[in-house]
């Protein structure tokens, strides 16, 4: 790996970044700078000596040209809604943020892609696309106000992930700028592409630390027009888990699958002001079916009903209309917001094999409950990813001391079950001492190398994915 050591960003390097992007795309003062210190990575705060707001990717390769001459750092940021500090300006230097880059190119229905540069918002896609009877179903709980770009640099999931695949499985072609400011062009409008190696799959992921995104090219899908949510409540934890894997040995296929604790829809019922049924159950289910017929939705969530009383759910409610749905998805997505307001936290992205989720939860408990710590979970069942919420209960010494014990061991046990580090949050600045947990060192290897090819001086991201 390339060293760490970097120069600042010098009046001449300020004068090069003006003289390509104009006085309102180079921000410098504190006040202005301060948004771009921190994401939502608990309490991190990195101020970085330079924000530039390109528009264009010719833009973007003339910072680019510009960084790799003076050596100097460069983090991409797109919604800040990262939750691994992907986007922290770990080493001050340039912060490239894409919002001005928010443009939905093209939506082609002939073909069922989307062109889009990676500052738009990913609800805002979404709702384009619908309009026009179309379906982009990677939806993060944050998507009004995380990126598109963002979803690609962390390969992004969220709910429907379980029935539709992550963000990898809809990014068809990329457009991207490496560090010495050449831009490439991968795939494209294709469903089909072995030319040479897969380049646009490994950029997915990658965290900005091999390339810029400039431009993606996404599959689109029919809107399936039917749906139907249902809530379980139970009254342990681990019958909840359990009913995950009845509810797929049904042979159903459920768009959504969600286990969510009585401490977690407790802080979003308080903080929406919101009813849910049985607000006191242990836990929650909530499954959801869709489709193209009314038919195959409604055996499909009556299926799923009948999994979760087999597995000892207290009752089963069906959402059919669209305001109820709407308030049942509105309370799952603000959880992970309401979690965060208890207090100062730490959010592991725990993923195991699906029927590997009771063993998985039982073992947090236990680990935390030794440490002394509140650990809340919920998370998409359905993919065995369930993210644990270690929420500080005990004082700055004890929490300093614990914490790294507690993960160490939380990721021990999780791969241990055959898991990994993070499902889908990323590994970014505050996860990377954790991934020899899961990843050899012949690995580790093979990726650093793979990054020291893209960016050889090592001005993408530093400090991000590897110690
Ligand atoms: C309340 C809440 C709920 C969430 N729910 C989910 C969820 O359900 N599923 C999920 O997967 N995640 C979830 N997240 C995490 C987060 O929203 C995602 O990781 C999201 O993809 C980040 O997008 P962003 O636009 O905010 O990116 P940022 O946070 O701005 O950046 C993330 C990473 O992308 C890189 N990057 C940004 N733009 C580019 C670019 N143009 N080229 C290259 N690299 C770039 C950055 O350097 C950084 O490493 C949640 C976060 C919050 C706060």
């Amino acid at each position: 790996m390339p060293g760490m050591e970097f120069n600042r960003v010098t009046d001449g390097v300020l004068k090069k970044l003006t003289d390509v992007l104009g006085p309102d795309g180079v921000v410098t003062d504190e006040e202005t700078l301060t948004p771009f210190a921190s994401d939502y990575t608990e309490d991190l705060v990195f101020m970085p000596e330079v924000a530039v707001l390109p528009r264009t990717a010719e833009q973007v390769q003339a910072i680019m040209r510009i960084a790799f001459e003076h050596h100097v750092p460069v983090t991409a940021r797109a919604g800040g809604t990262g939750l691994s500090g992907g986007a922290l300006p770990v080493l001050g230097g340039i912060l490239l943020s894409c919002h001005r880059m928010n443009a939905i190119v093209e939506i082609d229905r002939s073909n069922l892609m989307g062109v889009v540069e990676p500052g738009v918002i990913t609800q805002v896609f979404q709702e384009e696309v619908e309009k026009v009877g179309l379906y982009y179903p990677p939806d993060p709980a944050s998507r009004g106000s995380c990126t598109l770009g963002g979803n690609v640099a962390e390969n992004a999931g969220g709910p429907r992930a379980v029935k539709y695949g992550v963000t990898k499985d809809f990014v068809m072609g990329l457009e991207a700028v490496l560090a010495d400011g050449s831009l490439i062009k991968t795939g494209g409008k294709l469903y089909k592409d072995v030319s040479g190696y897969n380049l646009t799959q490994l950029l997915v992921g990658s965290e900005g630390t091999l390339a810029i995104t400039t431009k993606i090219f996404f599959k689109l899908l029919p809107w399936p027009p039917f749906r139907k949510v249902l809530l379980a409540p139970f009254d342990s934890l681990d019958k909840a888990a359990i009913a995950v894997t009845a509810a797929f040995s049904k042979g159903v296929q459920p768009s959504a699958c969600e286990l969510i604790e009585r401490d977690a829809a407790q802080c979003a019922i308080k903080q929406l002001g919101k009813e849910w049924p049985h607000p006191d159950a242990a836990a929650h289910l909530l499954l959801e079916a869709d489709g193209f017929t009314e038919e195959r939705v409604d055996a499909e969530a009556m299926m799923m009903a009948e999994a979760c009383m087999e597995s000892g759910a207290d009752d089963v409610f069906l959402a059919q209309d669209e305001p109820r749905m709407r308030e049942i998805w509105s309370l799952r997505r603000s959880i992970g917001e309401a979690v965060k307001s208890i207090n100062i936290y730490k959010e592991e992205d725990t993923v195991v094999p699906r029927d590997r989720i009771p063993e998985l939860i039982r073992g947090v408990k236990e680990i935390a409950a030794r440490y002394g710590l509140l650990v809340i979970c919920y998370g998409h069942a359905g993919d065995g990813n369930i993210h644990c919420n270690i929420i500080k209960t005990v004082d700055d010494e004890a929490w300093r001391v614990a914490l790294p014990k507690a993960i160490t061991e939380i990721f021990q046990h999780t791969a241990s079950l055959g898991g990994q580090v993070s499902g889908e949050h990323g590994i970014g600045y505050v996860q990377k001492e954790y991934l020899p947990i899961t990843q050899g060192a012949v690995e580790i290897g093979l990726m650093k190398r793979i990054k020291e090819q893209f960016d050889p001086t090592g001005i993408l991201n530093p400090m991000k994915m590897f110690l």
